[in-house]
């Protein structure tokens, strides 16, 4: 049987090669890929009005848009005070309107063409004649016999997305949705189903051919609406698929190190710390030892706040791998951080056989060598160190855990290269970045979780303020009285320039400014991008030993760094920051018993009085939101303390769409689902993919075959990272 499906569009009525080329300028080479070219909207009979009801709604004090359907009966260009408006007049059967144009007059004068038909959207105005008026609508122009039929029938008519290289070939809006639909007639059939029946059946689904055939010819709304659960349905069931694929070839399939827990070893361990453990983390620690000791590798994902003490745990697990004769390695994001670890931890050790060492890449090449022949034979028990530790000359002797810190800031094929250093090593990520629990579901769905709510409980909350850039002089003053106090502070700028140098000079020129104005009776240091480790490493430990009373840095203290006496932060330009990063700022204080304080700066002052006002989501539209996107940022800041909810309001002023970075997550972008409004249909589609892959991972079962099949046609890229069978 010849296969139509994956023949060119040249062939169909009314394309050729001329038209053809156009469709694969857009990505269109087959009859397959033009079934799966999908209207981007809908004009629908249930939101349309005639004249006299859009008049009525007027009068009535109705400002929202409206839609109706008129046919041209007159076009013209007026003249007032030396300008000039078009001016084009429909009717319905009801009555009559007109629609004016105050720009683009001779474009728009070409488009509408006497006794032709045309769909209007806007905001309907009453002229002080008394005629009912749309400036610079949105409008569709509909052939003859469609309006007929839209206006008789009550049809739904589809709107595609038309490019200039379809409309170069003189394809216009009709001429398109005849196309496609000729094309459905005629070649649909033959495109097979690509979920099993058992599933279109127990969820209420339509088959494929019925689903797409409705998206192209909605017969009406209700089926439209089928057609889009189904198609969002299947998308998120494969995707659930390669989830609970890769979580069950952990679980069932690799086999991992079952470690023995050295009990004594780690009483004796925890006698030397300052602090009790937080029942938060000693639950979290009796998960990761389960883990540990069970013989299938560790994946789990620690998830915690800034400051509720993730490190103190991860070197736990360490010691446990290394009691047991295994390597750990710790990666970082940064330089600075890695070093941190390296220090905390090195002091924690002391008493302790254990030997850590620092791998970053600004070491010196000897020094490097001397280190990875300690990792390769052995000599080194806790390696702990930046991205360096990819390199394909680090040859670990035997790596039993994997600990990656901020594992947000490392995309997957990082993450996997430490991991495929070993035998299938436990694996502990940890982020301060708690994820919404509709993405730990999806896009970390294969990992286990493990949660840290409750802080340390000498904590108090961080007071945050937002303040216009005249109260500087005041904040400055703050942090000079706070001085007496013991405090320390850190005071922020934002990389605004994108080259080194510039970045390097800013940094230097706020720095010298506040060292001669109002910081002159302090000890000031500056820490940016652009040193080497040792300075930005001495300038830290400086900090920490109170040689310095205020730092000036840009964002690299972003993650991370723990000095407990630095409790006031300043973000100068705050607007520039994102809500996460801004939170991962003001966690640099607060890591004590003492007050902290936050103030963020900006130079809008107007933003600052709106500050007073709280956003609620429930009564902003998407418009006010984006419009309004980075007050509500600063002001979430200001209202919530808990990284959790920011990362809630986070996920909605972003949007699902750039979470789903596939550089990130190794994971397939969605083009159908949207995981914040279909987050009741991802439920049932999870649960639907991780049940059948308990019960027959490999698809033996006839019913499954399809599955197996539409996974590899369609996902094949993405299964090296969530092998298949
Ligand atoms: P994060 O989770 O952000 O990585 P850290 O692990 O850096 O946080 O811990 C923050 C600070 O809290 C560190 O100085 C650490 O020593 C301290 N800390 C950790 N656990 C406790 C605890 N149970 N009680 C008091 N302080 C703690
Ligand atoms: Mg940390």
């Amino acid at each position: 049987m010849p296969d139509n499906l994956s023949a060119s569009v040249q062939y169909l009525k009314s394309v050729g090669p001329k038209r053809a080329e156009s469709f694969r300028k857009i990505g269109i080479s087959t009859i397959k890929d033009l079934l799966f070219y999908f209207p981007t909207r809908y004009l629908d009979r249930s939101t349309l009005l005639n004249t006299v009801k859009v008049l009525q709604y007027v009068i009535n004090g109705y400002v929202g848009e409206v839609t109706v359907i008129g046919k041209v009966v007159e076009k013209e260009v007026i003249r007032y005070s030396r300008k000039q408006l078009l001016k084009v007049k429909f009717k319905d059967k009801a009555g009559n309107f007109e629609c004016v144009w105050f720009q683009g007059i001779k474009f728009f004068k070409d488009i509408f063409n006497e006794g032709e038909y045309y769909a209007i959207s806007s905001k309907p105005v009453l002229t002080r004649y008394g005629h009912l008026q749309f400036a610079h609508p949105d409008f569709d122009r509909l052939a003859d016999e469609e309006s007929d039929d839209f206006l008789n029938t009550g049809k739904i008519i589809p709107f595609y997305r038309l490019p200039k290289e379809l409309r170069s070939t003189n394809i216009g809006d009709y001429s398109l949705r005849r196309i496609i639909r000729s094309c459905v007639e005629e070649y649909l059939v033959e495109l097979p189903e690509t979920l099993p029946e058992f599933l279109i059946s127990s969820n209420n689904l339509p088959g494929l051919l019925e689903a797409i055939r409705n998206i192209h010819i909605p017969p009406d709304k209700s089926s439209l609406n089928d057609a889009c659960k189904r198609l969002k349905y299947e998308e998120l069931f494969f995707i659930e698929c390669l989830v609970a694929l890769k979580k069950n070839k952990i679980k069932n399939i690799l086999k991992g190190y079952a470690f023995s827990t050295p009990k004594d070893l780690l009483k004796d361990f925890l006698k030397t710390l300052p602090f009790q453990l937080t029942e938060d983390q000693l639950k979290v620690l009796s998960e990761i030892r389960h883990d540990m000791e069970s013989s299938k590798p560790m994946n789990r994902l620690l998830q915690g706040d800034v400051g509720s003490g993730k490190t103190i745990v991860a070197l736990i697990a360490m010691i446990i791998a290394v009691s047991n004769k295994y390597q750990a390695a710790l990666m970082a994001p940064t330089e600075i951080l890695a070093m941190q670890h390296y220090n905390k931890i090195n002091d924690m050790l002391t008493d302790f056989p254990i030997n850590v060492t620092l791998l970053i890449g600004s070491q010196k090449k000897t020094e490097r060598n001397k280190i990875l022949e300690s990792i390769k034979n052995d000599e080194t028990n806790i390696i702990i160190g930046t991205h360096a530790l990819l390199e394909g000359d680090v040859d670990f002797k035997r790596i039993g855990l994997v600990v990656i810190d901020e594992q947000h800031r490392f995309g997957v094929a990082q993450r996997s290269a430490l991991i495929s250093k070993g035998n299938h090593p436990d694996v502990l990520v940890m982020t301060a970045t708690p994820i919404p629990r509709t993405l730990s579901m999806t896009v970390y769905g294969d990992l286990d979780i493990s949660t840290i709510r409750e802080m340390p409980k000498n904590r108090k909350n961080i007071k945050t303020y937002l303040r216009g850039e005249k109260k500087l002089p005041d904040i400055y003053k703050f942090i000079i009285d706070k001085r007496k106090e013991g405090y320390q502070s850190f005071v922020v700028f934002p990389l605004v320039e994108e080259s080194e140098k510039l970045e390097l000079k800013a940094a230097e020129t706020h720095y010298k400014e506040l060292k001669e104005t109002y910081l002159q009776n302090l000890n000031v240091g500056l820490i940016h991008g652009r040193m080497n480790w040792k300075d930005k490493e001495e300038i830290m430990r400086k900090f920490s030993q109170k040689e310095f009373d205020v730092i000036v840095s840009t964002t690299v203290i972003e993650v991370g760094i723990d000095i407990p006496d630095a409790n006031i932060i300043v973000i100068n330009d705050a607007f520039r920051f994102g809500l996460s990063q801004l939170h991962q700022l003001r966690g640099r204080v607060g890591r004590s018993d003492k007050q902290a304080y936050c103030i963020l700066v900006t130079k809008d002052e107007s933003a600052v009085r709106s500050s007073q006002f709280k956003y609620d989501f429930e009564f902003l539209s998407p418009s006010q939101i984006e419009k309004n996107k980075s007050i509500i940022r600063l002001n979430a800041l200001v209202n919530h303390t808990s990284g959790f909810d920011l990362s809630e309001i986070d996920l909605k002023l972003r949007g699902p769409g750039d979470i789903f970075g596939t550089k990130q997550s190794g994971f397939p972008e969605l083009k159908y689902a949207d995981i914040l409004n279909d987050t009741e249909l991802l439920i049932k589609a999870k649960q639907d993919a991780f049940d059948i892959i308990d019960d027959d991972p490999l698809f033996h079962k006839d019913n499954n075959k399809i599955i197996k099949s539409t996974l590899l046609k369609r996902y094949s890229s993405n299964l090296k990272y969530y092998s298949i069978a």
